[in-house]
């Protein structure tokens, strides 16, 4: 048996040892740990919905109306009235003929990847891709290929490539085998930075592969109505048939959803065993993402807003000398390199009441440990520049 409390101590020994502060307050840009206030700069809650009164309320009214628990899977009795009313507001959101909600983004990357490709298939991923899509990947069974970090030219390689390995098709062979399947983060989690989407989709095409994407940091942030990466880049359903967006986000709710074409969808709904064997969210938590889409869309202030702040920040952070990763998004990534120097510097804002947390491998590559900071529309200017003063004292 594995000597769990060795595993314990090595782990201690690397800096690689994670625990969890448990948080006293709604979620914000304040949050109260031990009692102590901290300004926060580590949620996804771009938009900052998560503890909006609105949601709130439609979070009761939900509950007032359907319950507490949704007591079975979609496919028996759990897929009730606010669930199915979402994912037709999914579908017109994304401008997509159909959406499936899952319970969570994990799931409905393990469901999807491993309903449209298997044995005999070959999953195309982006090497920073988000750990549920390699998950993903090794759970299809298809051949794994993980391509460098947004390099085109790689993944075309790499498709060049297995479909000179396939054999000749024999009599009787299923057409349906042998799909190729490229996907890849929209914005990418740990560093902020895009997936070049019209490049994959061309690639894509000239391969006769799919593509999909994972857009849990673009949805609700990105392109001019919040729609996402696929907004951002004017592309649609024929480019990027596969979309995959998250709802605990920028949504500042719970779930996940995919859209598409009805084929793919109802494929899923027969296929994808993350979706059938698995319990429906709670309605009342699909009513609240009802009321926070609404609001994705009525206040575009929102989206300005954070992109004045990222602009104030980066410019603040240059003038520190600071080393940011290039991203636009609200993903802002300072490196550090190892791991001690990033736990030292996170401890050194939470003692001036900032909490930013420290990401080490293996969640990022070794020797690229960073602190993770993330802007939120309920930050204000004032915010950010404490933010800067204190970065200014700690570096
Ligand atoms: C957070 C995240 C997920 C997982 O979504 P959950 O709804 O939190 O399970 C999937 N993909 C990416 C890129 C993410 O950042």
């Amino acid at each position: 048996m594995k000597d769990l409390a060795a595993a314990l101590a090595a782990l201690r020994a690397q800096h690689q040892y994670r625990s969890r502060a448990v948080v006293e307050s709604p979620q914000g840009t304040e949050i109260v740990i031990g009692g102590t206030p901290y300004l926060s700069f580590c949620s996804n809650d771009y938009l900052g919905l998560a503890n909006h009164p609105r949601m709130i309320a439609a979070l009761k009214a939900g509950a007032d109306r359907y319950g507490a628990g949704s007591g079975a899977s979609h496919l028996v009795t759990g897929h009730q009235r606010p669930h199915h009313e979402l994912e037709e507001a999914l579908a017109e959101f994304t401008q997509r003929p159909c959406a499936l909600l899952f319970s969570t983004g994990y799931m409905a990357n393990l469901g999807v990847v491993a309903a449209l490709a298997g044995r005999g298939d070959a999953v195309f991923e982006d090497r920073l891709n988000h750990a549920s899509l390699l998950d993903a990947g090794l759970l299809s069974g298809a051949r794994l290929r993980r391509y460098a970090h947004n390099d085109v030219g790689d993944l075309a390689r790499r498709l060049s490539a297995q479909k000179n390995s396939r054999h000749a098709p024999t009599p009787g062979d299923d057409l349906a085998s042998d799909s190729l399947l490229i996907v890849t983060d929209g914005v990418f989690s740990m560093d902020g930075d895009l997936a070049p989407l019209p490049q994959l989709a061309d690639v894509a095409r000239r391969h006769d592969a799919w593509l999909m994407v994972d857009d849990a940091h673009g949805f609700g942030v990105l392109g001019a109505h919040g729609r996402g990466i696929v907004e951002h880049y004017g592309l649609n359903q024929e480019t990027v048939p596969i979309l995959i967006g998250t709802l605990g986000k920028a949504l500042g709710s719970f779930g996940a959803f995919v859209a598409g074409s009805e084929d793919l969808i109802e494929y899923l709904i027969q296929r994808a065993r993350p979706y059938i064997y698995t319990t429906a969210l709670p309605p009342a938590v699909a009513h609240a993402t009802l009321a926070s889409l609404r609001l994705v869309q009525e206040e575009s202030w929102r989206r300005e807003h954070l992109q004045q702040l990222i602009a104030r920040f980066r410019c603040g952070a240059a003038q520190l000398g600071a080393h940011l990763l290039p991203s636009a998004t609200p993903i802002q990534p300072l490196l550090l390199g190892d791991s001690a120097t990033a736990l030292a510097i996170s401890a050194a804002l939470r003692a001036r009441g900032i909490y930013v947390t420290a990401i080490r491998p293996p969640t990022v590559p070794a020797g690229t440990a960073r602190l993770r900071i993330a802007l939120s529309a309920a930050h204000s200017e004032t915010d950010v520049d404490r933010l800067l003063t204190a970065l200014e004292a700690v570096l």
